[in-house]
């Protein structure tokens, strides 16, 4: 059947609106009617061809819809249900076997090689192959995913602003609860407030942190980011030293945890530079392939750490359901971050998003 999509045709072209064809959903596998799709940093670095997925493309792997059809085999689905789109694991590998799909010995293959599980595509135009991305292509009206992808979801939930779930805030959130998992009373620092930091901050306050300090270059959201339960905020435009200040806040000591969501190198160092002896700093930015980082080896020897986290450590079909229970409990509010617009309006959203002017754009599908 046909589908109405944003299709990235070349590297760092505008998306353009296309209608195209989708194939019905094979073994394991499940078509969703798109409800609403966000946008995140790495659909737009996939755009701009940091990452080598093929073109042409259609992104997007924050797809939020219900489910319309099922393929042979699917049994945690059926038509009618409401579904977050989630990233691809392969569930046969030591990591997927031992609870750990984010670590998918197949994971480069499954959602940056452009073709579902089978090597095939579901989506063309004039009989030329589409590449898929993240096991769904979900900026479009329809998407084919594949059932590990899927995850069920409440329907008293307004669907619209669930699919970032599935990315954006599962990776920040995930950092701070899956990952870090910090005392009660701890201090946590967190660069970068854009969506991933912003919820990393909302999680670090419903692990009931004390000291919250949220580190950006826009004041705009340093101000959200307070709203959110940040307790201190810098701007390093305003300091001369952002280690020094980290310092001061927390008597001298440095911080229990921070997480960094810049992609800057140098805020990485900062990262490190600021845990209290212990310490234990998350790198959730993604650079281009082969961006290196100096670090003093004595910092480190002191008994402090540096991990990676990858779409917040966490098994989206668990941990998603309980970040819908901490929003309806009003503990997790990340419909704050969230402005809507039309999947015709994308390239708009998308500068938004670089911008900073818009923190998490939703794109309004059906
Ligand atoms: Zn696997
Ligand atoms: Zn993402």
């Amino acid at each position: 059947m046909l589908t109405k999509a944003a299709v990235t045709y070349g590297k760092g072209e505008p998306f353009k609106i296309d209608t195209i064809t989708i194939d019905e959903p094979k073994d394991g596998e499940v078509l969703v009617r798109i409800k609403a799709v966000g946008i995140c940093h790495t659909d737009l670095i996939v755009r701009d061809q940091y990452y080598p997925v093929p073109l042409p493309a259609v992104l997007g792997h924050e797809g939020a819809g219900v489910v319309e059809k099922v393929g042979n085999g699917v049994t945690s689905v059926q038509p009618g249900d409401h579904v977050v789109l989630s990233f691809s694991s392969c569930g046969e590998c030591a990591q997927c076997l031992s609870g750990n799909p984010y670590a998918c010995q197949k994971f480069f293959e499954l959602n940056f090689s452009g073709k579902m599980k089978d090597g095939t595509c579901r989506l063309h135009k004039d009989h030329q192959d589409i590449a898929n991305f993240f096991g769904q292509s979900s900026f479009s009206q329809y998407a084919v995913a594949s059932e590990r992808n899927v995850v069920k979801v409440p329907k008293d939930v307004p669907l619209e602003i669930l699919g970032p779930l599935g990315c954006g805030i599962q990776t920040g959130s995930g950092a701070v609860l899956n990952k870090l998992k910090p005392e009660e009373g701890s201090s946590i620092v967190i660069f970068g407030c854009g969506s991933v930091g912003l919820s990393a901050l909302m999680a670090a306050k419903v692990a009931n942190c004390t000291t919250i300090i949220a580190v950006d270059l826009q004041d705009n959201r340093l101000q959200l980011a307070k709203e959110l339960g940040a307790t201190h905020t810098i701007n390093p435009k305003n300091v001369s030293n952002v280690v020094e200040e980290i310092k001061a806040i927390t008597g001298g000591e440095g911080v229990n945890y921070s997480i960094e969501t810049t992609s800057i190198p140098a805020v990485l160092r900062q990262a490190v530079d600021c845990l209290a002896t212990l310490g234990k700093a998350a790198v959730i930015g993604a650079p281009p392939v082969g961006t290196e980082v100096s670090l003093d080896v004595n910092t480190i020897l002191f008994e402090r750490s540096l991990t990676g986290v990858l779409l917040g450590s966490g098994v989206p079909q668990l941990f998603i359901p309980k970040l819908i229970d901490l929003y309806k409990k009003g503990k997790f509010p990340f419909d704050k971050l969230i402005k809507f617009y039309t999947l015709e309006e994308i390239n708009q959203a998308s500068e938004d998003s670089e911008k900073g002017i818009t923190i998490k754009p939703v794109l309004k599908v059906s």
